[in-house]
């Protein structure tokens, strides 16, 4: 299922992006909860993490080494930042096209609502 981020990725509805390769983008998202809030996704379209497969595995880990160097490029290194996968209903997924939540710039309360 195509989403709007395939129009990312393709350039077709504008992004502020922050990082690219082969496999992934990172960019702003547009409704940021916290003072940086940027979106690590894969070019694959693949709808949830748990609709992963076993052929995704190296790409997942990809996802995650890019969103600590993302973090280090926007400055949080030091103080910190939080990953998020939302994923269906209940996890309060809104958009099918698998990302990961780069959360930083301020303190984040625990447990999430
Ligand atoms: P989730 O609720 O985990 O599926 O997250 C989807 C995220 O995508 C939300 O935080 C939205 O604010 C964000 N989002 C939706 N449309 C866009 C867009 N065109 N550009 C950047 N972020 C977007």
């Amino acid at each position: 299922m195509s989403t709007i981020f395939s129009k990312i990725i393709a350039r077709e509805i504008p992004a502020r992006i922050v990082y690219e390769d082969d496999l992934c983008l990172a960019f702003h998202d547009v409704n940021p909860q916290a003072p940086v809030h940027i979106l690590i996704i894969p070019k694959k379209e693949i709808p949830r993490v748990a609709e992963s497969t076993s052929a995704d595995e190296l790409l997942l880990g990809h996802l995650l080494y890019t969103a600590q160097s993302v973090a280090k490029q926007e400055g949080l290194h030091e103080t910190g930042f939080r990953l998020v996968i939302n994923n269906g209903p209940d996890g309060g997924e809104t958009v099918p096209h698998l990302h990961v939540h780069l959360l930083g710039g301020r303190p984040l309360g625990w447990p999430p609502g």
